[in-house]
């Protein structure tokens, strides 16, 4: 007899859920669990139910002034390759594209700076470079210097909300260092963490830019386990984080101007937008005969004696086994009678919420558009934009010839701003402010406000605990599958890998 599994949202991560549960076997899968694993297949029947009219979630594209333009995420990391490889099994890896662009500015002092080449999410291992970029004052740079003394006791792995063990795995720890006793105690944000060995001025004006900006967070709020790991694996048992930073310099060496333009590039975005790989995505599960529809908000869901009920708008749907593919929030909703615990885990992380607007001039209107993909904007400086995409230098094919086209993001975590005006006011004050970043008073030719409300989760301290503790409440269900940037990881390459990884599981459950 065929089981049904439903998968409870339909953007990347549902979508890439439903594709293991349908039989594919993707790479991501095929490294963690072996070629040997056996997927789903014609004895599962796979439903997915998405409330919105369309799928995608978070991944919209669309036109702008007749082009191609992304009023979400526009590319993707590759250092995770499930998404990369994802296009390529859908047959749209032709239409990968590297960005023209990858330099960017920082505004500082209300200025836009470059930001100097070598930057580890924000962080300098070369503080020459640092002083030439004139970002931060010389008494920052004296300040972050005192940290090459290395005076302080080696970072421990809990402080920064990793595990005991990787005190251990770092190689670097020397004998008798926190690799012996880890103290153990509350972990740290990013931003104390390494305002204690770098000082305040490099962390507000690099770090909260870019790790903030990525995660629409601030880095006083951010678990460094979550939003860069491999930054945080690497800062365990030094007493110097610049030391640190420059041993993960030489592990990772910087990648040339030559293999970004040729084969290796750090991101990847989408000929025609994003969103086509949620429609070739689609494609292929109508193709494996999955059930997609679109306007069913599940409102409830109950456990009866070996069986799920769903609550949907046309009716209840029965399923065997369930992924949860949606924001940490909705999801605490449906669970609340069924798993309390994991519900009020899920429930209280936080989102922030952003809107973005799209912008397009006539090339001479701005004669001296900054060099780049765009640039960063730290929260001290006190502007509504956060960050701005430089969209016609990063993606020529996103503009008209002779049109300059720009997205300057808005709100943050504890920044509301921009969701308490209307869009025109909104469009106002964003113009206001470029006319000071980049240099142009004309009117736009066009505008579009896209807002994202609680959108980004926040991975405050100890989020990492509060994802196992909410798994370990929801083991006592059969057959329930978590997956999005809830449990970790706001990428689209991560919400692929924890969709598939989410199916794997109900799968394995399905067959005890
Ligand atoms: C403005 C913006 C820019 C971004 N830029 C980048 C970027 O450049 N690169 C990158 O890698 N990532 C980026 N991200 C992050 C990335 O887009 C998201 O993390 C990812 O798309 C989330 O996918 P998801 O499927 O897990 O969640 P979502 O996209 O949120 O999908 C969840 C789906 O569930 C549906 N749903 C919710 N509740 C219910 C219910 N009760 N019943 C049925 N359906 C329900 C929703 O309608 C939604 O379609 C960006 C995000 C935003 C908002």
């Amino acid at each position: 007899m065929s089981r049904v599994v439903v998968v409870v949202g339909g953007g990347i991560s549902g979508l890439a859920a439903a594709r293991v549960l349908a039989g594919a076997l993707p790479t991501s899968v095929e490294r963690q669990h072996g070629a040997g694993n056996p997927a789903g297949g014609p004895d599962i029947e796979v439903v997915v139910l998405e409330s919105d009219d369309r799928f995608g979630g978070k991944i919209l594209s669309g036109e702008f002034r007749g082009r191609p333009v992304d009023f979400g995420p526009d590319n993707f990391l590759t250092r995770n390759p499930s998404a990369a490889e994802l296009c390529c099994q859908l047959g749209i890896g032709d239409d990968l594209v590297a960005p023209a662009t990858s330099s960017a500015s920082v505004v500082a002092r209300g200025r836009l700076q470059p930001l100097p080449s070598g930057l580890i999410l924000g962080l300098p291992p070369d503080l020459m470079a640092l002083a030439r970029s004139r970002i931060v004052s010389g008494r920052g740079l004296a300040r972050a210097a005192l940290d090459l003394l290395a005076l302080g006791k080696p970072i421990s792995a809990s402080s920064l909300g990793l595990s005991p063990e990787e005190n251990a795995a770092n190689g670097h720890l020397s004998k008798g260092s926190v690799g012996a006793s880890d103290p153990g105690g509350p972990e740290w944000s990013a931003g104390s963490a390494l305002q204690r060995r770098l000082g305040r001025e490099i962390v507000e004006r690099l770090v909260d830019p870019l790790l903030g900006g990525i995660n629409a967070g601030g880095t006083d709020q951010l678990s460094l386990a979550v939003v860069a790991p491999q930054v945080a694996r690497a800062l365990v048992g030094h007493r110097s984080v610049t030391h640190a930073l420059r041993r993960l310099a030489r592990a990772t060496p910087a990648r040339s101007a030559g293999d970004i333009a040729e084969s290796r590039p750090f991101f990847l975005g989408v000929r025609g937008g994003i969103g086509q790989m949620v429609d070739a995505l689609v494609a292929d599960l109508q193709a494996r005969a999955v059930k997609l529809r679109t306007g069913a908000a599940v409102t409830a869901l109950r456990r009866t004696k070996d069986r799920y009920e769903l609550e949907t708008p046309s009716g209840t749907v029965v399923a065997d086994g369930i992924v949860l593919a949606i924001p940490g929030y909705a999801a605490a909703r449906l669970l609340v009678d069924s798993a309390p615990v994991a519900a009020a885990e899920l429930g209280s992380i936080p989102h922030s919420t952003v809107a973005l607007v799209t912008l397009a001039w006539l090339s001479g209107a701005i004669p001296t558009l900054p060099q780049g993909s765009g640039f960063l904007v730290p929260r001290c400086e006190g502007l509504i934009v956060t960050g701005c995409t430089f969209l016609s230098a990063k993606w020529p094919h996103a503009a008209a010839p002779g049109e300059v086209v720009v997205r300057a993001s808005t709100g943050r975590y504890r920044d509301e701003r921009s969701s308490s005006i209307s869009d025109e006011e909104l469009v106002e004050r964003v113009l206001g402010e470029l006319q000071e970043l980049i240099g142009t008073s004309a009117p736009p030719l066009a505008s579009l406000v896209q807002r994202w409300p609680r959108a980004f989760p926040q991975y405050l301290p100890g989020h990492l605990r509060k994802i196992e503790r909410a798994r370990a409440a929801l083991g006592e269900l059969p057959a329930l599958g978590l997956a999005g940037p809830s449990l970790g990881g706001i990428g689209i390459p991560a919400c692929l890998t924890s969709g598939e990884q989410a199916a794997v599981e109900v799968l394995d459950r399905l067959r005890e």
